[in-house]
């Protein structure tokens, strides 16, 4: 097949990035941190308004840390959403600790409040909950911060999807006491891996930072009181970061576009349905999703395997979710439905995630549409 690739999320380099990279090579601050990753703390807690931040080698790594900082310690419960990429749950299994899953709503496939007070029926006292932002739609923040409120636990906010993302006009990850987000080489800016911590408090982004440093007491010799990790950002994977910076609204606006134009196009198609927007928020649009009505005859599949075929195109299936993964087999899991059934699963079986790369051609965009189109 020597057909072009059609993405569904690659990285956009745009020229910058290289000219922080040749800064770190040209003052010789290749590694270890260094300027740009200050810099590029003070950038993206400049862009999302979190107060403090943290760079480090990944968002998985992100959420560690979060952990880490509210002690979580073999046994104790944590509710983190159901549907969503093993690297939202995996974590918690790092520090032994249980992970819960709380099922998606329909409204915006994110963290259903219902599943949520029915889980702290059965688990009062949990840790933490880990609320996901999926494929760059925020969450309902107003239900799930005022149900972790209530119970006093604290909300990490798994925004690794959602950089750029608002809701009410604030920024997602901004919200939890906890923030993470990502830049994988398939997220909406990269520097080709990494992640940030974000806080309000100044002093747990010091103590991430201090952690992921190898946990080095101020001391001449290395003195170690903790268990460190080697968790930091790269001075040169920081630059590629901060150019990528300058580049996210223009990203996220042709991702809307993106969406946009799948919506419209789909529109007199009844058995589609484009992933759901939060109308409290602005979405990222990171990937855009449709889901086929249960009746058609078309299945996700099909759509995946036309474009794949005749195009060359990547999809995705919608992330499987956690309850249904062997590895997480023997954890709880609390629906959405009162009946029992998951609207995760609902979504996973009827889902799939468009090509959204923002560098596909009107021309490529019109032949997906028309592929999809054909078959319904
Ligand atoms: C990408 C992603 C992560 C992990 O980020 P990395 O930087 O790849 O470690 C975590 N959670 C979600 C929902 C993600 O999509």
């Amino acid at each position: 097949m020597d057909k072009k690739r059609i993405y569904l999320s690659s990285p956009t380099m745009h020229g910058d990035e290289q000219r922080f990279v040749q800064e770190a090579f040209d003052t010789n601050w290749v590694a270890p941190l260094g300027p740009n990753v200050t810099a590029f703390e003070k950038e993206i807690a400049a862009y999302t308004g979190c107060g403090h931040a943290a760079a480090l080698s990944a968002g998985t790594a992100a959420i560690h840390m979060a952990l880490r900082l509210l002690g979580i310690k073999q046994g104790d419960v944590v509710f983190v959403s159901d549907l969503t990429f093993s690297a939202s749950c995996n974590p918690i299994a790092y520090e032994n600790g249980t992970p819960v899953f709380i099922d998606a709503e329909p409204d915006t496939w994110n963290m259903s409040p219902e599943a949520l007070k029915r889980a702290y029926e059965k688990y009062p006292n949990p840790k933490a909950v880990i609320c996901v932002h999926l494929y760059g739609t925020p969450a309902k923040l107003d239900e799930i911060m005022e149900i972790c409120e209530a119970h006093g636990t604290p909300l990490i906010e798994d925004a690794a999807e959602s950089l750029g993302s608002t809701y009410r006009g604030k920024h997602t990850g901004t919200f939890g006491k906890y923030g993470i987000y990502s830049f994988n080489g398939n997220k909406i800016i990269t520097t080709s891996g990494g992640g940030m911590f974000v806080s309000a408090d100044g002093e747990a982004a010091k103590k991430v930072t201090f952690l992921a440093t190898q946990a080095r007491d101020p001391a001449r010799h290395y003195q170690h009181s903790q268990i460190g990790y080697n968790y930091r950002m790269s001075n040169v994977t920081a630059g590629i970061g901060r150019g990528q910076l300058l580049h996210l609204e223009e990203h996220k606006a042709k991702k809307k576009e993106i969406y946009r134009k799948y919506c419209e196009a789909f529109a007199d198609i009844p058995a589609i349905r484009m992933n759901p927007m939060n109308p409290d928020g602005d979405a990222n649009n990171w990937l855009s999703g449709m889901a086929i009505a249960a009746e058609s005859q078309v299945t996700p599949d099909m759509v995946m395997d036309a474009l794949e075929e005749k195009l060359n195109a990547e999809c995705r299936p919608i992330w499987k979710p956690m309850h249904m993964q062997p590895v997480f087999a023997a954890c709880d899991f609390f629906a959405h439905n009162e009946d029992g059934s998951s609207v995760g699963e609902d979504v996973f079986t009827r889902g799939l995630c468009l090509p959204s790369d923002i560098k596909n051609t009107d021309e490529e965009m019109e032949a997906i549409i028309r592929t999809v189109k054909e078959l319904f």
